[in-house]
């Protein structure tokens, strides 16, 4: 082909046209977007960069752009931006999740803290919930209606990431994990299309949301949930037992947890936790054990906890308080551990179905070799599995007790010992490990613990549904997983 003068001048017309128009279709996408957009050249990068990890240790990933959204026009524009301009995307509610991959380098990451609206329709026990609500905003909007929902146990947790990654609430046994009371979701996809998906519109998007982890190949920009009516009489007792009769205390919670009924939950948490005034290396290592009662009068719940009361747990606690009256807003104020916990390094879970031996020998492990921060612990939920059918759900149960371990540090050089000492605790707990739990490992450090968070077969369904959804990997995936 011979380009003739005029066609030359045209063709360099067109280029220079498209060269110059190219900043402004970039700004046109930008300048749609009513929440904060943070550069690197912007002063205070730096600041923004470390707020999105709650944590303080914050990892050495520096993306380009946070784009703080408010809105689900604002997450279109950013998810388009992005896409036109070759920046991957990392999203984030509330940047609690331990593995910190909300902060990726390079890219984009798209902040939907700001969006935190919440719809209730109290007659038919549902709520819309954008992903910036956190937990004890959302109880203190349904308590009132008499509903309830499975929240985070500690109210500063959103849901948008809790819920992407399970959620393990409250009266698990009987109300499952959270992200299967999600009736629906509206999600910005990789091509800047916000589709709603439900068990009859984009099912298996639906599927996906339910359980996917901190690395789902779109945005959510609302969930659908459903609600449960507010358990009418929750009691709780709670019993601390010295640490050398922990292997003791454990066969009778597995003895209790065969037996009880399933409104009656039973947590135990190994730390060095009780006798105020004294600081946490002051304290003795000390198994706290939670039996909670969700009854449908206080009678009932008494009746729950009656096997607890009559076991040899009580004779062997060194401090008790018995079959307390609360309120389900209440329940939400009782966790003694977290105050510590923005101090968490290293954290792991495994799902087994022998939480005697697994925290035996955890337990064994603290004792001979502890962890270097005292405020270190371990935490157990006994039989939250209530289900053996999970195929409505990316996520999946692997074992039917939880097990997870927190490692503080206080200083920067702790974070290093506390890695390899997660390391040798992850090898020692091989022979009880059945699967993990998305939300609480760091699967840049444990790519296997990841793929074993789901069956092969949901692992694969996943890897094909990222393939359909985002083929061109505009989002990124897991940490540690391209
Ligand atoms: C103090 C504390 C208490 C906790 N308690 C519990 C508990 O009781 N039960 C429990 O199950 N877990 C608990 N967790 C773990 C928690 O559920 C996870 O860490 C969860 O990922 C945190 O959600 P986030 O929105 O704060 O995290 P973020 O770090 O903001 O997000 C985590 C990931 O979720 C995805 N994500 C976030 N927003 C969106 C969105 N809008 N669209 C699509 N994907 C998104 C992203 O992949 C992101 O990397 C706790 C954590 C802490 C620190």
């Amino acid at each position: 082909m011979t380009l003739t003068r005029r066609g030359f001048l045209a063709w360099l017309n067109g280029l220079l046209a498209a060269l110059l128009q190219l900043p402004a279709a970039v700004g046109a996408e930008l300048s749609k977007i009513r929440g904060q957009i943070i550069g690197r050249d912007d002063p205070d990068y730096e600041l923004w960069r470390k707020s999105m990890v709650w944590y303080l240790h914050k990892p050495a990933r520096h993306p380009d752009k946070i784009v703080r959204a408010e809105s689900r026009d604002d997450v279109i524009a950013a998810v388009n931006h992005a896409r036109e301009n070759g920046l991957k995307i990392a999203t984030r509610a509330t940047g609690h999740n331990p593995a910190r991959g909300c902060l990726r380098e390079g890219g984009l990451l798209l902040d939907t803290s700001q969006m935190r609206e919440v719809d209730i329709d109290a007659d038919a026990g549902t709520a819309w919930v954008e992903p910036g609500i956190r937990s004890a905003e959302f109880i203190e909007l349904t308590d009132p209606l008499g509903l309830a929902f499975p929240a985070a146990h500690t109210d500063i947790v959103g849901l948008g990431g809790y819920l992407i990654g399970g959620g393990l609430g409250w009266n698990m046994p009987v109300w499952d994990i959270a992200c299967r009371s999600i009736i629906a979701a509206d999600v910005v996809l990789a091509d800047g299309r916000v589709v709603r998906a439900t068990t009859d519109e984009n099912a298996d998007l639906l599927w996906a949301v339910r359980g996917a982890g901190p690395g789902f190949f779109g945005a959510v920009v609302r969930y659908q949930l459903r609600l449960f009516p507010t358990p009418k009489a929750i009691v709780k007792s709670k019993y601390l037992v010295p640490v050398e009769r922990l292997p003791e205390a454990l066969e009778e919670l597995d003895g209790l947890t065969a037996t009880r009924e399933r409104q009656l939950e039973l947590l135990a948490v190994v730390g060095r936790f009780g006798a105020s005034g004294k600081t946490p290396a002051e304290r003795d290592l000390v198994c706290a054990v939670s039996a909670i009662a969700f009854g449908d009068s206080e009678s009932h719940a008494m009746k729950l906890l009656e096997p607890v009361r009559q076991s040899p747990v009580p004779a062997m606690s060194v401090a008790k308080r018995e079959e307390v009256p609360m309120s389900w807003a209440q329940l939400y104020g009782g966790n003694e551990t977290d105050f510590t916990s923005p101090f968490r390094t290293a954290i792991h879970n495994i799902w087994t179905n022998d939480l005697v031996g697994a925290m035996t020998t955890l337990g064994a492990r603290w004792q001979e070799t502890p962890p270097r921060s005292p405020r270190s612990f371990f935490l157990s939920a006994w039989g939250v599995n209530p289900s053996q059918d999970d195929a409505d759900s990316s996520f999946t149960y692997t074992g039917d007790h939880y097990l997870s371990w927190y490692l503080m540090g206080d200083e920067d050089d702790q974070v290093e010992p506390n890695h390899a000492w997660m390391d040798e605790a992850v090898e020692m707990l091989a022979p009880y490990t059945r699967g993990h739990y998305p939300n609480e490992i760091n699967p840049g450090r444990y790519p296997d613990a990841l793929r074993a968070c789901f069956s092969p077969e949901k692992w694969e369904r996943l890897g094909a549904l990222r393939a359909q959804y985002d083929p061109d990997a505009v989002f990124h995936s897991w940490l540690g997983f391209s």
